[in-house]
C-alpha cells in the first residue's frame, strides 16, 4: 500500500524523454515514487492512505537552487549607501564582510534559514545548495542552518564557507565544521546533507583547496566554491595565476564540484571546465544586482557543461524568476541571439541539470519511479491548452509562484494548499525582522 497518490494530473516529468502524461498519476511510498502513469493503471495496482485529485492541474518536479546563502537573507534591504561602493571588492570589503558576515550569530541562522525556505517552498523550490558565511558562529553554525532545514521539511545541502580571510584559525574551524557535519549527516536516506566549501581561490589558499578535495575524496562529499565573480587580479597578486588554474593546480577541479557564477572565464578555462566535468552554478539576477557581468552560459552549454541555477538569497528567493531572468538575460547577452537560450534549456536548469550539479541526479531533479517524492502541483493558470508540445514553455513562460498550491519534499506534503504544514511562517517572518533589526544595530548601519 501506497503512502500517498497524485491522480488526474497532467504530469511533466523531466525524465530522459521530457514524458508528459496528459491523465497520470503518481504513487508515493514512503521518501519515493513507486509508480508514475496513466491514472487508470496506477489506480488499479496501488491504494494509498492519502489521494490528492489533480485534476485540471499540472505536476511537475520540484525546482532546486543549486546557490544561495540562506542566512543573509537578514541583508535584505540593509539601508547601506551603495554610491560609496564603485567596484565589486569595496562592496565585499566595506559593508558584506564586516557588516554582514561577520555580524551573524547563530539565532540569525536559524531564523534567516526557517524563512528562506518557507518562502521556498512555496515558490516551489524543494532543494537548495547553501554556503553558510558567519564565522562568529564557529563552531556549530551548520546544526543551526540544519536544525531549521529539518523543521521546514526543505531538502538541502549544506556546507560552511571555509576562508584565511581574517585568519588562518577561522578557516581551520570552518574546514573542521564541514568535516564534523558532513560525517554526522552523510547518510543514504538524509534529506540534509553536508558538502565541503571553500570561498575562492583568492582566500584559500592552495593548501586549504587540497585539504578540502582530501575530505571530499573521502567522504564523497563534493565541494563548492566561488569562482570569477569579478576579474581576477586579486588571485593573481597573490598566487601569480587566476582561480581557474590555482584550482586545477591544486588538483581541486572535478565532477563533484560545484563552482558558483563563473563570469569572467575565458574560452580556455571553460574548456577545462568540461574537461573536468565541473558543473555550474548560474546566478544570472545577483551577478545583475552586483553589476559584475554575464557569464558566458550559452557557450557552457555547447560544450556539455552541467549548469544549475541559484538566487543567492540577495535577492528574489524564487527560482522561477531566476529561471526567467536566465532565459531572456541570454537572449541579448553575452551575444544577442534569441537562440542563444531555448526554453527547455532554462527548465532544465532549473530541475534535473540543477540535480546534477549537486550530483544528486539519481535521487531528484524529475519525476521517475525509484527518485525521491519532490512533487510540485500547480493549479493551470495558463490562457493556451498545457499539453505534450506546450508544458515546458507553460513552466518557463506562464507558471509563477502563487499557482503553486501543493509541494511535497521526501514523499511528505509541505505545502498543502498554499499553506505550509511543518512551521509556522508568520512566526518565521516577525522572528527574522526582529534578528535583522539586531543584526543592523549590532554593524551599526542603523
Ligand atoms: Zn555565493
Amino acid at each position: 500500500m501506497a503512502d500517498l497518490l497524485i491522480t488526474r494530473g497532467k504530469i511533466g516529468t523531466m525524465d530522459g524523454q521530457r514524458r508528459f502524461i496528459e491523465d497520470g498519476a503518481i504513487a508515493v511510498e514512503g521518501n519515493r515514487i513507486v509508480a508514475i502513469g496513466p491514472t487508470s493503471e496506477v489506480t488499479a495496482a496501488h491504494q494509498a492512505a492519502r489521494t490528492i485529485d489533480a485534476s485540471g492541474k499540472v505536476v511537475l518536479p520540484g525546482f532546486i537552487c543549486t546557490h544561495g546563502h540562506m542566512a543573509a537573507t537578514l541583508s535584505h534591504n540593509m539601508p547601506v549607501d551603495f554610491s560609496k561602493f564603485t567596484k565589486f571588492t569595496d562592496m565585499m570589503e566595506m559593508w558584506w564582510w564586516p557588516q554582514v558576515e561577520d555580524q551573524t550569530l547563530a539565532d540569525d541562522i536559524y531564523w534567516a534559514t526557517k524563512f528562506a525556505a518557507a518562502r521556498m517552498l512555496k515558490s516551489g523550490t524543494t532543494t537548495i545548495g547553501d554556503m553558510l558565511e558567519a564565522p562568529s558562529a564557529l563552531p556549530g553554525a551548520l546544526d543551526h542552518q540544519a536544525r531549521a532545514c529539518d523543521e521546514a521539511g526543505i531538502r538541502a545541502v549544506l556546507a560552511f564557507e571555509a576562508t584565511e580571510r581574517t585568519s588562518k584559525r577561522l578557516g581551520q574551524l570552518a574546514m573542521e565544521e564541514n568535516r564534523r557535519f558532513v560525517l554526522e549527516r552523510n547518510r543514504p536516506e538524509a534529506r540534509v546533507t553536508g558538502r565541503f566549501a571553500c570561498h575562492t581561490a583568492y582566500t584559500a589558499p592552495p593548501e586549504m583547496l587540497r585539504a578540502a578535495r582530501h575530505y571530499a575524496d573521502e567522504t564523497h562529499a563534493g565541494l563548492f566554491i566561488h569562482v570569477a565573480e569579478f576579474p581576477p587580479f586579486l588571485t593573481v597578486e597573490r598566487w601569480g595565476k587566476p582561480d581557474p588554474q590555482v584550482l586545477e593546480e591544486a588538483g581541486f577541479l572535478g565532477p563533484d564540484v560545484l563552482t558558483i557564477h563563473c563570469i569572467h572565464l575565458t574560452d580556455a578555462d571553460i574548456d577545462l571546465w568540461a574537461q573536468h566535468d565541473v558543473k555550474v552554478a548560474h546566478t544570472p539576477m545577483s551577478n545583475m544586482l552586483g553589476g559584475i557581468g554575464v557569464a558566458k552560459i550559452p557557450q557552457m552549454l555547447a560544450k556539455g557543461i552541467t549548469v544549475g541555477l541559484g538566487h543567492d538569497c540577495f535577492f528574489t528567493l524564487e527560482i522561477l524568476e531566476v529561471m526567467r531572468a536566465a532565459y531572456l538575460l541570454h537572449k541579448v547577452a553575452p551575444t544577442p541571439n534569441p537562440a542563444n537560450m531555448i526554453f527547455f534549456q532554462a527548465l532544465e536548469m532549473a530541475t534535473i541539470n540543477g540535480a546534477k550539479a549537486l550530483n544528486l541526479e539519481r535521487e531528484i531533479g524529475s519525476l521517475e519511479v525509484g527518485k525521491k517524492a519532490d512533487i510540485l502541483i500547480t493549479e493551470d493558470k495558463c490562457p493556451t491548452p498545457v499539453n505534450a508540445g506546450t508544458w515546458m514553455w507553460y513552466a518557463v513562460h506562464d507558471l509563477s509562484s502563487a499557482d503553486i498550491q501543493t509541494v511535497i519534499v521526501d514523499g511528505r506534503v509541505v505545502v498543502d494548499d498554499r499553506q505550509l504544514t511543518t512551521m509556522d511562517e508568520e512566526e518565521a517572518r516577525r522572528k527574522s525582522q526582529e534578528q535583522a533589526w539586531a543584526l543592523w544595530k549590532r554593524a551599526g548601519v542603523v
